[in-house]
């Protein structure tokens, strides 16, 4: 496909985007999986439910939050104009909670009132089990036993926050089996049971509902820019996990195609720069795998980027060549975390930071009248402990 063709992608055949996507699922699941596509598609448009979302968006995550302009960041480095879209300022510090409260509200009409959802490092478990707890839902989190001992503070977090963790050993007890139970529990309870997914990832329906949800960022910035410059920017940046956050800094921009999508991984979970097609998780994406087809083992410094796939509407953006995606180092990250802190009294995510790195060596480049969109998509409270340590070790 042409660049041009690739402008307003949209969904080509149901739950695919170009080649990627689908449902690679066992029967008793898709049909549970085709239901959720119906009853979403009956809510998506609706008026009152989307008056419902955006009154939580506002009264509790506290949107719409600001699109602020990087003024000494923008001068130090003398190139383009710097805005820094503030998905650090939600409530719980990070874009994750939008995609939570709508799939939960989703729940509530479905008729569930028991969530599940699995977690890794942590994040998307605390976020669920925070609108859990607002939404009056029973919440159950699944994590591997060494997630579990590893991230100690967000299990009490998440407990203290009325939800119950269940820990799984089997397997090597890591995330990968934390789903494989989480899909489990869902298969037996689908009647009373919703499976909350925490990224752009997994069978369809999926990508497109957290498409949907985290499509608020967008919108936002795309009026605050208009706003303040009278024109769209040039180029959207954003860290790129599993891909929401990104998707939800991209989407409005999508057909526009002057304005220019980059999506920055770490060098050590590249699925997008360096993957290949495979089936991974009930999709199809890009992902970093074996000659046999096994996820290859990931070790980014930030948790919520060390996935070996990626979302299929991203590996389609990339393939159509509407949006491209690069790599930054650790190095590069720990220096724009530090950067960002200093000039600008901000302390981005580190997940976050790998935006930051990339604009800070583009900015450059670029003329003063040209505009970079980058976005934060969460604070960095979380990481300085980590930070800390990694910047002893390197003295
Ligand atoms: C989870 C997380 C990410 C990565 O997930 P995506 O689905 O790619 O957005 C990025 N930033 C922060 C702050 C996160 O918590």
């Amino acid at each position: 496909m042409s660049k041009a063709e690739a402008v307003g992608v949209e969904q080509s055949e149901k739950g695919y985007f170009g080649e990627f996507g689908g449902s690679f699922v066992p029967p008793q699941l898709k049909e549970v999986l085709e239901v959720l596509d119906q009853e979403f598609n009956k809510y998506k448009d609706d008026p009152e439910f989307n008056q419902e979302f955006l009154y939580y968006m506002k009264e509790y995550v506290g949107r719409e939050n600001p699109l602020t302009f990087a003024g000494r960041l923008t001068e130090k480095l003398g190139g383009a104009k710097l805005y820094l879209k503030r998905e650090d300022l939600n409530h719980t510090g990070a874009h994750k909670i939008n995609n939570v409260i709508g799939q939960i509200l989703l729940a509530k009409r479905m008729g569930a009132h028991r969530i599940i959802a699995e977690t890794g490092a942590g994040q998307h478990g605390v976020a669920t089990a925070t609108a859990c707890a607002m939404l009056g839902m029973e919440c159950i989190i699944y994590m591997g036993a060494e997630d579990i001992r590893r991230q100690e503070l967000n299990v009490f977090r998440m407990e203290l926050l009325g939800a119950k963790v269940v820990s799984v050993t089997k397997g090597q007890g890591r995330l990968k089996d934390a789903v494989d139970e989480a899909l489990n529990d869902l298969v037996q309870n689908y009647d009373h049971t919703f499976y909350l997914l925490g990224s752009a990832v997994g069978p369809h329906p999926f990508p497109t509902i957290v498409h949907h949800f985290q499509s608020i960022i967008s919108k936002e910035s795309k009026r605050q820019i208009l706003e303040k410059e009278g024109r769209l920017p040039d180029m959207v940046v954003s860290c790129v996990g599993g891909g929401s956050n990104a998707i939800g800094a991209f989407s409005e921009y999508i057909p526009e195609k002057d304005v220019r999508l980059v999506g920055v991984e770490p060098e050590e979970a590249a699925s997008l720069t360096k993957g290949t097609p495979g089936v991974l998780h009930g999709f199809k994406c890009l992902c970093l795998q074996d000659e046999e087809g096994n996820p290859l083992p990931t070790h980014s410094i930030s948790a919520g980027l060390d996935y070996p796939g990626i979302g299929p509407e991203h590996s389609h953006l990339k393939v159509s060549g509407r949006a491209e995606y690069y790599t930054v180092t650790k190095k590069e990250v720990l220096d724009a975390f530090q950067e960002l802190s200093r000039t600008e009294g901000i302390i981005p995510a580190l997940e976050s930071a790998h935006a930051v790195a990339y604009a800070l060596k583009v900015a450059k480049e670029m003329n003063n009248d040209q505009i970079i969109i980058v976005n934060i998509s969460g604070r960095g409270d979380k990481d300085v402990n980590e930070v800390r340590e990694l910047l002893k070790k390197e003295l």
